[in-house]
C-alpha cells in the first residue's frame, strides 16, 4: 500500500501533492494565526484533498465549506479526528441541508435576510434537544456560545466595495447574489446607530457574526483598505457585544512571499481588540499555493502552421481555470512562445478544438512520450475537474521530502460510468 516510487516513475496523467510545499504554506499560516489570534480554516472549495487533512491539521483551526458535502468533508476528516471547527456558507441552504449541518457545524453563515428568516427557529432550537447533546465538541467550540453544542450563526455582509477586477471573481459587481446589503439589513432593524436592545428585539438576535469574501488572489493593502470601508459601513454592528467574530473570508495570498504578514498580523490585533471578536480567516489558495503537480505525457506531435503536442493532460478536464480565469499555466523548463529554439502549443486529447493549454518553448525537441510537469497545480484542480469525453481522471499521489511519492487515489472505468 505504501509504495514509495521516484516522481519520474509516476504514471501519467497524475496530480502530485508535494508535502514539504504544502507544510511551508501552512507553517506560515500558523505564525499569522499564533501571533495575530486569527483562526485560519482551509477553505475546501480550493482544496479538498483530504489525505493530507491529517497533516493539515497540526496548522490549522479547521475547515469551512461551500454547502452540506464539503462539510462533512471537513468535519469527518478534519473536524471529528482532531477535534477541529467545521464552518459552512453557501448563497442557500434547504431545510433538509440545515439538520444536516446543525450537528456537524460550529459556524453557519446565512447568504440573505430571508435565508435567516427561513432557518431561523429551526437553528435557534437546536442544542437545546437532547439529541444534540451527543455531538463531539470540537476544540473549536465558540467561545461565549452559552448553549453546549450549538452552532454560532452569522452573516454574509456585501460591503460593495471589492478591488477585484474580473467580475466572475467580483462578488460585490452589481447585481451580485453574495452577501446582504446594509440596506437590507436597516429595512429590519429600522434605526441606526443600531443598539443592543434593537438588535435583541430584531430579527437578528441570535446572530453572533459577521462574514465578508471580497477579494481573489490579494495582498494585504487591499484588504487594509476593505476594513476601512466595512468598519464605516458596518462599525455600529461590529461594536454590538452579541457580535463574537467577524471572518475576513478567503482570497488572501497570505503565504506568498511578498504577502505582507506583519501588516496582517496587526490588523487582526487590532480589529480583535476594538471590536472584540475572534477574527476568522479562511484561505483556500493560500494552503495549496504553488503545493502540486499535473504531471502528463507527450502522446502525439502535430503541425498546422506550428507543432502541436497532443497530452494525456487536459485544459478542459484538469484543469479547467485555464480557460475559464483564463491563464496559463506555469511549466517545468519552458518558456514564452519564442524564446527557446522549440515552440510547441500544449493540447488536450479530447475533441474541444480549445482543449489548449498554451505556448511554450523549449531547448530541446520535444518527442512522444516525453513528461511534462505543469506547476501550481494542488488548487482548483481536483475539486473542479470533470470527465468530459470520458477522458481519465489523473491519480493522486503525496510527493515526501525525499522526492518520492505514494498513491492515495486511482481511478478508472468505474468512476466515469457511476456519474451517468
Ligand atoms: C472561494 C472562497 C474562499 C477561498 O478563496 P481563495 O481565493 O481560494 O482563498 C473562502 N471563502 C469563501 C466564502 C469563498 O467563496
Amino acid at each position: 500500500m505504501d509504495k514509495r516510487i521516484p516522481l519520474n516513475q509516476v504514471p501519467t496523467p497524475a496530480y502530485v501533492i508535494d508535502l514539504p510545499a504544502l507544510r511551508r504554506n501552512a507553517e506560515r499560516l500558523k505564525e499569522v494565526s499564533d501571533r495575530s489570534g486569527a483562526h485560519i480554516l482551509l477553505a475546501q472549495k480550493a482544496y479538498s484533498c483530504y489525505a493530507t487533512y491529517p497533516e493539515l491539521s497540526k496548522y490549522l483551526s479547521g475547515t469551512t465549506a461551500s454547502g452540506y458535502h464539503e462539510a462533512r468533508l471537513g468535519y469527518e476528516e478534519m473536524g471529528k479526528p482532531y477535534g477541529k471547527e467545521t464552518h459552512v456558507y453557501a448563497p442557500a441552504f434547504t431545510s433538509e441541508d440545515m439538520d444536516k449541518l446543525l450537528p456537524i457545524c460550529d459556524h453557519i453563515i446565512f447568504n440573505s435576510v430571508n435565508q435567516w428568516k427561513t432557518h431561523r427557529d429551526r437553528a435557534l432550537s437546536f442544542g437545546r434537544s437532547t439529541a444534540a447533546a451527543s455531538r463531539p465538541s470540537p476544540a473549536g467550540t465558540v467561545p461565549g456560545s452559552e448553549i453546549p453544542n450549538q452552532p454560532s450563526f452569522g452573516l454574509r455582509i456585501n460591503p460593495e466595495y471589492s478591488e477585484i477586477e474580473t467580475d466572475i471573481y467580483n462578488p460585490c459587481v452589481k447585481g451580485s447574489r453574495l452577501g446582504i446589503l446594509r440596506e437590507a439589513l436597516d429595512r429590519e432593524l429600522g434605526e441606526i446607530p443600531v443598539t443592543e436592545e434593537i438588535w435583541n428585539d430584531s430579527l437578528f438576535s441570535g446572530i453572533e457574526g459577521l462574514h465578508f469574501h471580497t477579494h481573489c488572489e490579494q495582498g494585504f493593502e487591499p484588504l487594509f483598505r476593505t476594513i476601512k470601508v466595512i468598519e464605516e459601513r458596518f462599525g455600529d454592528l461590529l461594536s454590538l457585544p452579541q457580535i463574537k467574530w467577524l471572518n475576513l473570508g478567503g482570497g488572501h495570498h497570505i503565504t506568498k512571499d511578498e504577502y505582507d504578514r506583519e501588516g496582517l498580523i496587526s490588523e487582526v490585533k487590532r480589529l480583535s481588540g476594538k471590536y472584540n471578536v475572534t477574527v476568522y480567516l479562511e484561505p483556500g489558495e493560500a494552503v495549496a499555493i504553488d503545493a502540486g503537480y499535473l504531471i502528463g505525457t507527450v502522446m502525439d506531435i502535430v503541425e498546422n502552421g506550428m507543432k502541436i503536442a497532443i497530452l494525456d493532460v487536459s485544459a478542459a478536464c484538469h484543469m479547467p481555470d485555464v480557460l475559464e480565469m483564463p491563464y496559463r499555466p506555469p511549466l517545468k523548463d519552458a518558456y514564452e512562445a519564442g524564446e527557446k529554439p522549440y515552440t510547441y502549443r500544449l493540447a488536450g486529447n479530447t475533441c474541444l478544438a480549445g482543449d489548449v493549454i498554451g505556448d511554450y518553448s523549449f531547448e530541446n525537441e520535444l518527442s512522444v512520450g516525453d513528461r511534462l510537469y505543469f506547476l501550481d497545480m494542488a488548487m482548483y484542480t481536483m475539486v473542479k475537474n470533470n470527465t468530459f469525453n470520458g477522458m481519465p481522471l489523473p491519480s493522486i499521489w503525496l510527493l515526501d521530502e525525499n522526492g518520492e511519492a505514494v498513491n492515495v487515489k486511482t481511478f478508472s472505468y468505474d468512476d466515469f460510468k457511476a456519474r451517468l
